[in-house]
């Protein structure tokens, strides 16, 4: 294409609130044939909300108030969007929450720290078995119900005892079925990646019409990368959309990374495209005049 009609690609992409680095982005944008979303921030609004709190049954089980003053009191601490849900429904409920004498981020699968004189840890199971401590089994069953429901459970656990199970949810943003339908009749490949639970991205999946087989959950933050380099080396070429600081590595992979807008700024930093309005429609329109500008359609 000549100079004249990138400038011209690349100021409609503005109108279409696409941010493009440089002219050169759209040559790889015309190419991509898989896209690979982050879940949550990309497909999903980001935004959780607490729902249920389930507390383990034996005697000298703690309440509820306890259980979400402590973990309420850590995730205040954390920007994550689950930590956000927990900090705001433990305040709404139960008022001013303690500050930690003690936190650290455990990215991709929780926080921990002390509070009002307890070790706690609120996150993954996983991260519970790193304390090596298990959850009693009506917890366990609290769990694999909420996650079949399409909730993201977390675990609470001080004391070396896990405590409660937290169910929190986020909604699909109304855009993305629409978004993805719209990659597919451009001849992407969409794959869902997420650090989140398998049972709750495939149900995301399903509500936005992609297959299990294509969904890649239960993925730490440092190996979202990896993913996007196994589907590189089977020889496709890879758009990478996502929001968060897990995902920036990945996004610098990508033969082409687009970032939410609406997403972090180390996100934006590394791709190549920003979808300025965080609606993952824009990801279509952008391939989409890619190809007009570079004459592959009209
Ligand atoms: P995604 O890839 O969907 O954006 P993340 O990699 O940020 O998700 O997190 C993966 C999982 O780790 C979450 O679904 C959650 O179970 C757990 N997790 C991460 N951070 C927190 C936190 N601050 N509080 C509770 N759970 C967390
Ligand atoms: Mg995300």
């Amino acid at each position: 294409a000549t100079p004249t009609a990138l400038m011209v690609g690349t100021g409609r992409g503005a109108q279409l609130g696409i941010l493009i680095k440089g002219p050169e982005v759209l040559e790889t944008t015309r190419k991509a044939d898989t896209v690979v979303l982050d879940k949550t921030g990309t497909v999903t609004t980001g935004e959780m909300t607490l729902l249920e709190t389930r507390l383990r049954k034996d005697a000298g089980a703690a309440g509820e108030e306890q259980v979400l003053r402590l973990a309420g009191a850590l995730e205040n601490a954390s920007e994550h969007p689950i930590a956000q849900a927990v900090a705001k429904g433990a305040a709404q409920r139960y008022g001013t929450l303690p500050a930690p004498e003690d936190f650290a981020n455990v990215p991709g699968l929780g926080v921990q720290g002390v509070v009002e004189g307890h070790a706690v840890l609120v996150g993954r199971e996983k991260l519970a078995e790193e304390w090596a401590l298990e959850l009693p089994a009506e917890l366990a069953e609290a769990k694999a119900r909420a996650e079949r429901a399409g909730r993201t459970a977390i675990v609470v656990a001080w004391d070396g005892e896990v405590h409660a199970v937290l169910e929190v949810a986020d909604a699909v943003k109304p855009t993305s079925a629409e978004a993805i339908r719209r990659l597919r009749g451009l001849g992407l490949t969409p794959v869902l990646l997420t650090g989140d639970n398998r049972a709750v991205a495939e149900a995301v999946a399903a509500e936005v019409g992609i297959a299990p087989e294509d969904v890649v959950a239960e993925v730490m933050p440092e190996d979202k990368v990896s993913v996007v380099k196994r589907l590189q080396d089977e020889g496709r070429s890879v758009a990478m959309v996502g929001d968060g600081v897990n995902d920036a590595a990945a996004l610098a992979q990508a033969d082409l990374g687009l970032a939410m807008g609406t997403g972090t700024d180390a996100a934006i930093e590394a791709g190549d495209l920003t979808l300025v309005r965080g609606d993952l429609r824009a990801a279509a329109d952008a391939i989409r005049l890619s190809r007009r500008t570079l004459g592959t359609i009209r």
